[in-house]
């Protein structure tokens, strides 16, 4: 008999034994591994929700659209930890990601969260004018006043790194409930392309550099964020320049948009303020 399909592969157990791993710590193994048999269910959402509402308990996934991450974390803090005290040390982290998140949250972010030592915040899908102003405050934060403070105060060349991307993610809690009032066993898990994305995005930039994906870049058409103010000479220029990102791998998209400049002295709270102004619902 000719047969036209390969037979099925037989169905693999792929199983620990007890004499593999204590009965205790196996047996949470064997608890995941059935609740990863079963379905989960995915809603869409059009915005944000607050993190109390974000399912914990049920296999539940919040489906949300082109969710804007805005990613930041400190250029060469290796070398803090390296030379500096330990006191030096701590005073930096809290500078830099103690603003990265107050200037987030006064920005209305619907979201922030630090990751290691970086800062993250979520914007949704009508913020990206938002989300592009508090990432150039806070570039412009690093650059003016972090950067040359920490070079006093440490002869160390520090600075941000910033990156940015749009796309869809899943969100859901993941965790144990609070236990004897301890809360750190949970957080959210934005699963896609944004959150990843905008951090290797900020991992490639130099200091003070903000990079986005192209596919954030073409949702950011109006020519304040496109074009320069026209200082100090009045001949207004392009703001952004194209890093080809095709030979990297880890980036499902070809370029790469990059801005070094920041808020201009003269007009850079007037820019701020009409990009506010700019998303629509
Ligand atoms: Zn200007």
């Amino acid at each position: 008999m000719i047969k036209f399909w390969k037979d099925p592969a037989p169905i693999k157990r792929h199983v620990i034994n007890s004499s593999q791993l204590p009965e205790q710590y196996l047996s949470v193994i064997e608890k995941q591994t059935a609740e990863f048999k079963e379905g989960v269910d995915v809603i869409s959402v059009d915005e944000i929700p607050d993190t109390n509402t974000i399912p914990l308990d049920a296999p539940r996934w919040l489906k949300i659209q082109d969710l804007t991450c805005v990613f930041v974390d400190m250029k060469n803090s290796t070398q803090l930890s390296a030379i500096t005290h330990d006191r030096s040390t701590a005073k930096a982290y809290q500078f830099f990601t103690g603003t990265a998140v107050r200037l987030f949250d006064t920005f209305e972010a619907p979201y922030i969260d630090v990751r290691g030592d970086g800062v993250f915040a979520m914007f949704n899908r009508n913020q990206v004018y938002r989300a592009l102003a508090a990432a150039v405050s806070f570039k412009t934060f690093a650059a003016k006043v972090f950067a040359p403070t920490m070079k006093d105060k440490t002869g160390l060349d520090l600075g941000a790194h910033i990156g940015i991307d749009q796309k869809t993610v899943l969100v859901r809690r993941l965790g144990l409930r609070r236990i004897s009032q301890r809360t750190d066993r949970q957080n959210e898990v934005w699963a896609g392309k944004p959150v990843n994305m905008a951090a290797k995005l900020a991992a490639i930039g130099e200091a003070d550099d903000l990079l986005v994906s192209s596919r954030f870049y073409e949702r950011i058409t109006d020519e304040h964020a496109r074009q320069t103010c026209g200082c100090p000479y009045g001949t207004k220029k392009d703001l952004w320049k194209p890093v080809d990102v095709s030979a990297n791998p880890i980036f499902d998209f070809d370029t790469a948009w990059r801005l070094g400049s920041c808020w201009c002295q003269t007009h850079g709270a007037e820019f701020c303020n009409t990009m506010l102004n700019l998303d629509r619902d």
